[in-house]
């Protein structure tokens, strides 16, 4: 299960879908998903991963979006975590794995 978040971006709006924080997880791995759910909501991780930002792209296409106003602009940031890091995707697939869970989709 995930949980969505609620935000500010740069000043924007934003919603982040983060694993479910769930008692019943190894601690290893609980540890991984307590930091992208700590960037999630504004603060760095411990390994140095910022809190996301919007870069040129994003606003241009964001302002895009808005001038359509087909919809609510939408853009998908992702977070970059240090390859050791227990909240990189390739660390948290092999806690999941050595603790015989399936690893899956950390979003
Ligand atoms: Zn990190």
């Amino acid at each position: 299960m995930s949980d969505l978040i609620r935000s500010q971006v740069d000043g924007h709006h934003a919603l982040s879908v983060v694993p479910d924080l769930s008692e019943t997880l190894p601690a290893p791995i609980r540890e991984g998903i307590a930091r992208r759910r700590l960037v999630a909501t504004g603060h760095p991780c411990p390994c140095g991963a910022a809190p996301i930002r919007l870069n040129r792209t994003h606003r241009r296409r964001i302002a895009a979006q808005r001038r359509t106003g087909t919809t609510t602009p939408v853009v998908r940031l992702a977070v970059v975590h240090e390859d050791d890091c227990p909240a990189a995707d390739d660390v948290l697939n092999a806690l999941a794995t050595r603790h015989g869970l399936t690893p899956t989709r950390w979003t």
